[in-house]
């Protein structure tokens, strides 16, 4: 009951973005090493995520699609410790009532794998099917039956930019995985996963980067950071490039943006903006984050010495490559 109670908050499928974040992070909890996303028009109509992880044992995947259904917690107090990104059990039950939703999925164990295609929430197919261990989901005509539900979402170029800003983000975020990205038939990468941080940076973001980067290395108090960032004056980027990862999740920090700044402060031209990768850890008790997996904002103990503690950190890569 208080499990329940606790999980209630809801979420609400909002846009093509919020599918893709819950079934990318439904395929990092199974174990996939390898996740291709595939976009049409941004996803309205078109979305497939294809992983090699765990699947689904075929008599239990009707079940997964119920609310409520997860097979992730068992206590309550495992809230308090989570370490799976999704633990509510309401993605897929959320998705399956929007739109029409392809699965196939086999387990490891399994000969034959499952083909289901649910529409809004009921079973309209269910077969036997040949396939690889791992689970692929479609998710077609998102809101066909709530039509006043389709007029909030952006243009097809917002919704894709949307889409693809999150893939690209956790594809930085989980550089073992090989993360691929497909829109309109176009592949914008394939990431090695290898592990390799800067490669995947490469990767990702190689359409924009151009000149290469600087590594940033850099440790004081609890705080660690690793990153890349842009040459002074070299960079091309004229919206901002930063992405702050702390404690391997992307987050928003006005805190870590004002020690960026401060650091090129007299070295940037007018209108360009340092490209940042940054990749701090911190001990936990030093921040208060909100345990909602959608919230990408924190909030640090120490908001001076985390701000100081960049700008030191970058200003000295930075002269490291002028000397
Ligand atoms: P939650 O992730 O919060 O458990 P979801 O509705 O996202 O809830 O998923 C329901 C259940 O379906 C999961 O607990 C998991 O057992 C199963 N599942 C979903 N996606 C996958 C996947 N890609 N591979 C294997 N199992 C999955
Ligand atoms: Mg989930």
């Amino acid at each position: 009951k208080e499990v329940a109670d606790k999980i209630a908050a809801g979420e609400v499928i909002e846009r093509p973005l919020s599918i893709v974040k819950e079934l990318v992070e439904n395929s990092i909890d199974a174990g996939a090493r390898s996740i291709t996303v595939e976009i049409k028009k941004g996803g309205k109509n078109y979305i497939r995520v294809t992983d090699d992880g765990c699947g689904i044992k075929s008599d239990e995947v009707e079940i997964a699609f119920l609310r409520h259904a997860t097979s992730k917690i068992s206590r309550a107090k495992d809230l308090e410790s989570i370490e799976t990104l999704g633990f509510r059990g309401e993605a897929l039950a959320s998705i399956a009532a929007v739109s029409r939703t392809e699965i196939i999925t086999k387990t490891a164990e399994e000969k034959a794998g499952t083909r289901l295609v649910i529409e809004g929430s009921s079973i309209a197919e269910r077969e036997a099917t040949g396939c690889p261990g791992g689970t692929t989901i479609v998710v077609r005509d998102l809101f066909y039956n709530t039509p006043a539900r389709r007029k909030f979402m952006k243009s097809d170029a917002g919704e894709s930019s949307a889409v693809i800003e999150f893939v690209s983000q956790i594809s930085l975020a989980y550089p073992h995985l090989r993360i691929r990205m497909i829109s309109n038939g176009n592949m914008l990468f394939s990431t090695p996963g290898k592990g390799d941080r800067y490669k995947n940076i490469l990767t990702v973001f190689s359409r924009e980067l151009g000149d290469g980067l600087i590594p940033v290395q850099a440790e004081e108090g609890n705080l660690r950071l690793e990153g890349y960032i842009s040459n002074p004056g070299e960079s091309r980027a004229t919206r901002k490039q930063q992405i702050f990862f702390v404690n391997g999740r992307v987050v928003d920090s006005k805190v870590i943006q004002k020690g960026i700044s401060q650091a090129y402060a007299d070295k940037l031209f007018e209108g360009r903006f340092p490209i940042a990768f940054l990749f701090l850890a911190i001990r936990p008790d030093s921040l208060d984050v909100n345990i909602h997996p959608n919230k990408r904002e924190i909030r640090f103990n120490d908001e001076d010495f985390v701000t100081e503690f960049i700008r030191k950190s970058l200003r000295e890569a930075l002269l490291s490559k002028e000397s």
